[in-house]
Parts: structure tokens; C-alpha cells; sequence
């Protein structure tokens, strides 16, 4: 992975030079020592940056929030639900069996919203249960008062119409043609509770039994195995009977109800279950291909194998995420269903691999409440660049965290909070770019902090400590402390607990005699703290040797001297590989830019194309010189990345390199139908031989792209 290769790279540096740290103080001419600031840091000169958060950004959200104490622990709920698809509704009667967590208990919360409670009993005297209800639960004042580690096992009628929250109905009563009917839910944050009676607490944990009566023709997939499916006698309706006997949160129950077709095979004693609908049956392999693969990377890295028995994925309309992580069967969007032809093209695997890491990082150990859901999310969003790099190698990975970046940064101009983070107003709040891209950069600077065969070590002890529980942000904390020997404390404070990141205005100086890089933080002081950070300083000498060099930044401006004399110095950059979740503003030139973009890593190939893009208007050679970056370029990506700076500024004199892109010469199908698009505009759509040739490329999408465009002409 890329962190080995810096790591011995650094190691190289170490030996053979030395960077010097400046403090400020010996810099009197440009810093003002004179004040400092909350924090004791040296606060250096003022800055006449605009900074990029507008003054009136708020963070979403209110008063910190905390879930109820759970008093009763669900240690086993009984689930027997069929349909009514004329009205959408669930009726159903479950029995929970609680186990009571407080002395001299009398009462009793159930969680359940929108749903028509009929009765409730004691499942064990049969008598009934007198209960009060308010918009989200159901209120039990026990007559008897129970003992810490008593049982108590209710039983609930009930039917629920949920309100497109929790269970959805698809077409239900099919009035829609050629639409299917399909019901399915989604229970996260705390939506099961919708539809069914539970303790819908992310730090619950409870096994499951559940009995799905529904017509013949529909399939149903639910968590756990299906144990038994029969049609009862004097009964229209087949039930089939799911058994979940390992403990999950009550928002991973989850049930999906179809007209499918289905493939299986069992691997290392997992069974694998891939459903699709009936039109993609002879695409099923193409549409979950590498499931296993994935599979096998996990439990081999992770030293922990895949906790349950089975891994089931279905795909159901109108979804309205792009995928759920409900334990051994996760749910995705429609869209997920190509076919063989398109899967050449395109794929859903970063979705594939976020829903299946879940299982161990949300499903066998469990966000303990909603502001802790970032462990949950940065750990299955920071696993799709870790596949990525395990299958495509370090630069499609660093694209992966390219994109997070910008996902990342793009919320941060209108909000920063903390990544754990309480305050928020409903827990769907949670679902920004926070808790899933930046908490996965967090993760990523961790991992290449402490080096890859720590990173794994580190995982297997969160796992093994915490399998089959809840955790907050300490609990990972404690694992990095713990396994490493080093005090890890400031660094979670300052990255998951506080908001923000710093945006560095970096300034290279050849002037000297020695060049230096002057790192000052811009971000506005009164939003967020002066960060303190680790940054990867390489350059390289008269030689062409390279140098990798760990300094800490810990002030607002800092300043280092390079030890290769500035005439012998060929490049000089901060943080290379971008590891650092900081933005960076450096007084590159055009030339520099133009010299990145040659020989440099993909994230700053990347960001030489933004930097030379706004150049391209006024400078003619910059069009052929991003032309040749283009056919110099390896990774697809990129070359994309390239064509669309180039695209507004491509004529008609460039028509012979546009229609030079063909399948033999790009193997990217967007770029190819990029390449059509400019053409039709240049040239027009009437007698283009290059359009005409477009329109039988053995890719789906640009022979599409190209038919429709000359039919609609
Ligand atoms: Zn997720």
C-alpha cells in the first residue's frame, strides 16, 4: 500500500538529511510574537487570506441529544407479520423477551410509532397488559416490580400503516403496469419502530424470529435463514420462517418481499445469496461479482472472519438510499441491476464493499448512539478506498480519497461540526459528509500514522474487544493507545471531537540559500482551533535522490528550512500524497503546475489540472500541453479529469486529436462519449463519419449515447 512505500522511503530520508524546524520566534521580521492566542500557541503576522466559510454558516442541528438509559435489555423478539396490500398495512402480533437491567423496576418503554396497538399481555399468565401511548412509544407501568436479571416476555398485537417510514409498500395493490410489487424496509436511525413494536436503540442487541405470511408468487428475504416455508392448510398465504440467532441492533431487522430469482453457493462455511428480479436473472453473477473476493480480503485482513452465516443482497425499487447494511442482507438501490454488457462499464463495488464491511464495523460492534454513527460510516466509507487499493493499487485509492476530499470540503464551505457530534436535531441529521467522508480521511491519516500492519492489528483488537457490542469514539481511542504504546488523546480531541481542519496557505521560497516552506493557518480561529499535524515534507536534490521528511506543524505558522541548497533543489512539496485533511493553497506558478502534472502523485496530477484550468483561456500552448497530459496519463480517471478542464476551450482545430479518441485508443467509455459530444457540437450531428463510427462502439453506453444523439437530430 502507499503509506509502505513512504514509510520506507522516510526511512531513507531520515538517514541521509535532516530538516530544520524554525520556530517563529527566530523569525522576528514577519511574525508578531507579541500576542498570543486561547491556546497558547504563538499566533503569528495577521493575514489578509479571505477565508472561505461564510460568516453566517451554522451547523445543522440543536441541543445535545442522548438516548433514554435502557432499562430492560430485548434479548429475543418473535415477529409473526403478513400483509395487507389493499391498505398497506403490517398486521402483526410479536412477543419480546426482556431481560430487566434495574433494581425494583416498574415500568417499561417499548418503542413504536404510527402503529394501532391492540393488546398487550404477559406472554406467561396470559393476562392483559394495561399500557399508555404517545407519538413514538408505548408506556408500561408494571404491577409487579422486577429484579435486576428478571424476565419479563410481553406479548403485542398490532397493525401498523407506516407513513413511507420504516416499511414501504411498492405498488402495492399493482396499479402501476409493468412496475413490481415489492415491500422492504429500512430501519436506520430509528424507523423500524414504524412498523414494529421494539426497543429501536442502537445499543440494544437482540436475536430474532420472524414467521412473513405472503402470497405464493412473492419471495421474502429477511435477516438470518430461512428455516422452513410452507403454505398452511385452509390458508392462501405461504409463511416462511426466519431465524436470526446472533444478537443485532433493532434497526438492522430488516425484511424485503418480491417477485425475485436467486443464485447461492456456500464458501468457507458462508453462504452467499445473491437475489435479482426475474429480467437479470442471467446477470446475477456480473451484478454481485466479487462479493466473495471481497469477503476473503476482509476476514484475511481483518484476522476476523465474517460473523455470521450467511450474505444476502437484494435490490428493491424506489429505494431512498443508496444501500442498507441490515445484518447478512443488505438492501440496495435498483440501480445496482446492469446488465452483463453495461457491468463492463460500469459497477456498484465501492457500494458493494461499504454494505459487506458494515458487518463487521456497525453490525458485530455498534455505533452505541447516533452521534457516534461516523465509526459506523468513516470505517465502511475509509474500506471502499481500502478495496480499491487492494484490487486497483494506490492510485485509484487516492482517487477514492479525492473524491472524499471534495465531498468533505464542498459541506464544510457551508457547515463544520465535530465528527462525534449530539447535537443534532433528528438523527438523519447524521447522514452528511462529516460522518461518512471525513470521518474515512480521519481513518486514513490514522492508518498511514501508524503503518499498515498496525492499522490491521489495531482493527482486530476493536473487533475482538467489542464484537457483539456498542462502542463510542473512546473505545477506538483506547485501541490505538493500547496497541501502540503511544498517546493517541490530543489527536481524536482534535480530529473527531472538534470542528474544522486547517487550510494551510503554504509558501515555497527558493530565495535563500536554503529553500523553506512557510505552512500558515488561514482557516477563521474563531470556528475552529490551530491545528496540530504530522506533514510529509518531499523534495528532492541536484540528483533527482527524493526526500520524504516527517515535521509537526504546532502553530499557526510555521516555517522549515530544507537542507538541499535552493539552486540544487529540483522540487519541493508539502504532503505529497495529501494525507493531511487540510486544504492547501501554495504560491505555485504555471510552470510548477505544468511539472506536477507530469511527475507527480494522482492527487497532485489532480489539482495541477484545477490549477491550470482557469490558465487555459489566456494561454494558447497550455491547450496542447493538457492534450499531451492527456495522452500521457495512465489512469482513466485522470484523463477525464483533463478532458473536461480541456473541453470548453476545444475548436475546430482540434477536431483531428477529439476524433482520434476511439475504443483502441481509450479504454474509458465517458471519455469516449465526452469525445462525441464535442464532436457533435464542432462538427454538427449531419454526415459526422465520427459519430457514425461511435455509434457501434462495443460499449453500451457510448453506442447509446451516439444512437440517441442521431436520432433525436
Ligand atoms: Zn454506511
Amino acid at each position: 500500500m502507499s503509506n509502505r512505500i513512504i514509510i520506507t522511503l522516510l526511512a531513507l530520508a531520515l538517514t541521509s538529511c535532516v530538516a530544520i524546524k524554525v520556530n517563529n520566534q527566530n523569525l522576528p521580521e514577519s511574525v508578531d510574537t507579541k500576542s498570543e492566542n486561547e491556546h497558547g500557541e504563538g499566533v503569528g503576522e495577521t493575514i489578509t487570506m479571505p477565508v472561505s466559510i461564510p460568516s453566517t454558516w451554522t451547523v445543522p442541528g440543536g441541543d445535545s441529544k442522548s438516548l433514554r438509559e435502557l432499562t430492560w435489555d430485548l434479548m429475543h423478539q418473535k415477529i409473526w407479520i403478513q400483509f395487507d396490500l389493499n391498505r398497506s398495512e403490517v398486521h402483526g402480533k410479536t412477543e419480546l423477551r426482556l431481560a430487566n437491567l434495574s433494581p425494583d423496576n416498574r415500568s417499561l418503554i417499548i418503542d413504536s410509532k404510527t402503529t394501532d396497538i391492540k393488546s398487550i399481555i404477559n406472554v406467561e399468565t396470559e393476562s392483559p397488559i394495561p399500557f399508555l401511548r404517545d407519538s413514538s412509544t408505548v408506556r408500561i407501568t408494571l404491577t409487579d416490580s422486577y429484579n435486576v436479571g428478571d424476565i419479563l416476555i410481553i406479548g403485542i398485537e398490532f397493525v401498523s400503516s407506516p407513513p413511507n417510514r420504516g416499511l414501504y409498500f411498492v405498488n402495492p395493490t399493482g396499479v402501476t403496469p409493468n412496475k413490481p410489487t415489492q415491500i422492504w424496509t429500512l430501519g436506520q436511525p430509528e424507523d423500524n419502530s414504524f412498523w414494529l413494536p421494539t426497543v429501536d436503540h442502537p445499543a440494544e442487541r437482540t436475536t430474532t424470529e420472524m414467521w412473513i405470511s405472503v402470497p405464493e408468487k412473492f419471495t421474502t428475504i429477511s435477516n438470518g435463514m430461512l428455516i422452513r416455508s410452507a403454505v398452511e392448510s385452509g390458508s392462501e398465504l405461504r409463511t416462511d420462517y426466519w431465524v436470526m440467532n446472533k444478537p443485532h441492533a433493532p434497526y438492522l431487522i430488516a425484511l424485503a418481499v418480491g417477485e425475485y430469482v436467486s443464485s447461492e453457493f456456500l464458501k468457507d462455511d458462508i453462504i452467499y445469496k445473491y437475489y435479482v428480479e426475474p429480467p437479470f436473472a442471467k446477470h446475477i453473477d456480473a451484478i454481485y461479482a466479487e462479493t466473495d473476493e471481497m469477503m476473503q480480503f476482509f476476514n484475511r485482513q481483518l484476522n476476523y472472519k465474517y460473523p455470521w452465516s450467511i450474505y444476502a443482497q437484494v435490490p428493491v425499487r424506489d429505494y431512498i438510499a443508496n444501500g442498507m447494511e441490515n445484518t447478512t442482507l443488505s438492501i440496495y438501490k435498483e440501480q445496482i441491476q446492469v446488465t452483463t454488457e453495461q457491468s463492463k462499464d460500469v459497477h456498484f463495488r465501492d457500494l458493494l464493499v461499504h454494505e459487506l464491511i458494515h458487518h463487521w464495523f456497525g453490525n458485530l460492534v455498534t455505533s452505541k448512539d447516533w452521534a457516534n454513527l461516523p465509526l459506523n460510516e468513516g470505517f465502511a466509507t475509509y474500506f471502499e478506498t481500502i478495496y480499491r487499493d487492494y484490487r486497483d493499487g494506490e492510485t485509484d485509492a487516492a482517487w477514492k480519497s479525492i473524491l472524499d476530499r471534495n465531498d468533505y470540503f464542498g459541506e464544510s464551505k457551508r457547515f463544520r461540526r465535530p465528527i462525534i457530534f449530539d447535537e443534532y436535531n433528528v438523527p438523519e441529521d447524521m447522514y452528511d459528509r462529516h460522518t461518512y467522508e471525513k470521518a474515512a480521511l480521519v481513518l486514513r491519516m490514522l492508518h498511514h500514522d501508524v503503518g499498515d500492519e498496525m492499522w490491521w492489528k489495531i482493527l482486530n483488537s476493536y473487533l475482538t474487544s467489542n464484537e457483539f457490542d456498542s462502542v463510542d469514539w473512546a473505545d477506538l481511542k483506547n485501541e490505538f493507545n493500547s496497541n501502540t504504546g503511544s498517546d493517541y488523546t490530543e489527536f481524536f480531541e482534535q480530529w473527531f471531537l472538534k470542528n474544522g481542519h486547517p487550510e494551510f496557505k503554504v509558501t515555497y521560497n527558493y530565495e535563500g540559500e536554503w529553500p523553506t516552506i512557510r505552512f500558515e493557518q488561514v482557516q477563521d480561529l474563531n470556528k475552529s482551533d490551530v491545528f496540530k499535524t504530522k506533514m510529509i515534507l518531499n523534495y528532492s536534490d541536484i540528483s533527482h535522490n527524493a526526500y520524504f521528511k516527517e515535521v509537526e506543524i504546532t502553530s499557526r505558522d510555521t516555517t522549515f528550512i530544507i537542507p538541499v541548497h535552493s539552486d540544487s533543489t529540483s522540487y519541493l512539496v508539502a504532503d505529497p500524497n495529501r494525507i493531511i485533511l487540510a486544504e492547501y493553497e501554495e504560491n505555485i506558478d504555471m510552470n510548477e503546475a505544468i511539472s506536477r502534472l507530469a511527475h507527480s502523485s494522482i492527487m497532485l496530477r489532480y489539482e495541477a489540472v484545477n490549477v491550470l484550468k482557469p490558465l487555459l483561456a489566456q494561454n494558447e500552448n497550455l491547450i496542447e500541453i493538457l492534450i499531451d497530459a492527456y495522452k500521457y496519463e495512465q489512469y482513466g480517471e485522470q484523463r477525464l479529469h483533463i478532458f473536461r478542464a480541456l473541453a470548453d476551450y476545444l475548436d475546430h482545430n482540434h477536431l483531428g486529436f477529439i476524433e482520434s479518441v476511439n475504443v483502441n485508443s481509450e479504454e474509458y467509455y465517458a471519455i469516449r462519449i465526452l469525445t462525441a459530444d464535442l464532436s457533435a457540437k464542432i462538427r454538427g450531428i449531419n454526415g459526422n463519419t465520427y459519430l457514425n463510427e461511435l455509434s457501434k462502439d462495443p460499449s453500451y453506453y457510448v453506442a447509446h449515447h451516439v444512437n440517441s444523439k442521431l436520432s433525436s437530430n
